[in-house]
């Protein structure tokens, strides 16, 4: 008989992994009595993209959609204390509880949410780049944009994630001209296939695609 009993597997995993504290366990339901989506990614991919930002040390990290600051506070907890985290978000409504998140969590030091079009924001942040760490999970038709910026901003052995690269479930599907999930499809045929790159999706959540830099 083990010492250890779990109602069924994914609470064992999730309440012997998963370092989810009081803060990020309150930051969706909070949010979303605010009137923001339930789109943040799960606990389990949060502390995903904490061990990979962790696995590579990173020190300098982009995120592309900010909502409520979930995914950042899971980013900026694995940088160093002189680290930087800077979050593009297009709704100011969204990048305000976002940042009072990051402050509640006590990363504003390191951690910053910038308001507008990720697209229009990509030309001041290019000035910080190399970045370690690109973490891309804002608007889904943008995604190749977002993948052209971070191939010329991110180090060599720097690591770019996708949150859904399963398209809602329908990436595999034929889409009709105009579905925003194409963007999808075009972002992992790209990250699959440059030689630049060596990618995989790990099936978490809704499938973050994540790839390493391994030449210029
Ligand atoms: N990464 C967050 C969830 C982001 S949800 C988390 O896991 O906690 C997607 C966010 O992208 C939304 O807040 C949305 O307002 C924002 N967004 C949509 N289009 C955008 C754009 N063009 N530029 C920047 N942010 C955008
Ligand atoms: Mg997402």
């Amino acid at each position: 008989m083990s010492e250890e009993s779990y109602p069924d597997l994914n609470t064992y995993r999730h309440d012997l992994f998963v370092q989810e504290d009081q803060i990020l366990k309150s930051v969706m339901p909070e949010a979303v009595a605010l009137g923001l989506p339930p789109i943040s990614v799960s606990p389990d991919a949060g502390q995903t993209l904490y061990l990979l930002a962790r696995m590579i040390g990173a020190r300098k990290i982009l995120e592309f959609g900010a909502l409520a600051g979930y995914s950042a506070i899971w980013l900026a907890r694995a940088l160093p204390r002189d680290g930087r985290l800077i979050s593009l978000e297009l709704d100011p409504k969204h990048a305000r509880v976002a940042r009072s998140n990051i402050a509640r969590a006590r990363l504003a030091d390191r951690a910053e949410v910038r308001a507008g079009s990720a697209l229009e924001l990509m030309g001041e942040v290019s000035k910080e780049a190399p970045f370690d760490l690109i973490f891309i999970d804002a608007d889904k038709e943008s995604y190749p944009r977002y993948l052209d910026f971070a191939m010329d901003h991110l180090r060599l052995g720097g690591l770019i994630v996708a949150d859904n690269a399963d398209g809602h479930g329908h990436v595999h599907e034929s889409l009709e001209p105009g579905d925003r999930r194409r963007g999808i499809q075009t972002y992992n045929r790209r990250v699959a296939s440059d030689r630049r790159l060596v990618s995989h999706v790990l099936p978490i959540g809704g499938w973050l695609a994540v790839s390493v830099k391994v030449e210029e």
